[in-house]
């Protein structure tokens, strides 16, 4: 499960649009939980698929630590990536899969004609074969942010 705020979904949406007809790429900040992930910060990156970047994106490995350092800097973790596709579902493609990481939750937002469509979430299957469908889920309410999804005491079901 992903927690998504509307306004989150919003900003990866905005971003989506302003890159069309480019991917856009960024990463998600959040915490993780017993009863999902929430994401509480959306950290757009820069696509630096030069080559191809109508349906390519790439992070970089100075990407990646600058996502790890806004994460930290927010006492947060680096819990997933989100990018576009424009003009084609919100299906991972193979270059999606053999590109992905294990364990981090991957955001793919279609783009049909610079207006933002489908948003899915996927996970990378343990033996890296597959995606597997992560549910978006409205965020939790303020009642359950206060005391952390880590804390526990607090959650709302
Ligand atoms: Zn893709």
């Amino acid at each position: 499960m992903l927690y998504l705020s509307e306004p989150q979904k919003r900003q990866i949406e905005a971003h989506a649009a302003e890159c069309y007809p480019q991917e856009c790429c960024g990463a998600l900040l959040g915490e993780e939980g017993e009863s999902g992930r929430e994401v509480r910060e959306v950290f757009p990156l820069v696509n630096r698929r030069e080559d191809s970047p109508r349906n390519r994106f790439a992070i970089t490995a100075d990407d990646f630590r600058a996502a790890e350092k806004a994460a930290q800097q927010a006492g947060l973790e680096l819990i997933g990536w989100y990018h576009s596709h424009p003009d084609h579902p919100a299906q991972p493609s193979d270059y999606d899969r053999e590109h992905a990481w294990p364990w981090y939750s991957y955001v793919i937002v279609a783009v049909k004609e610079r207006k933002p469509a489908e948003m899915t979430a996927w996970r990378l299957a343990d033996d890296r074969t597959r995606f597997q469908t992560e549910e978006i889920q409205a965020k939790l309410g303020a009642s359950a942010r206060r005391g952390g999804l880590g804390a526990g005491a607090a959650r709302v079901h």
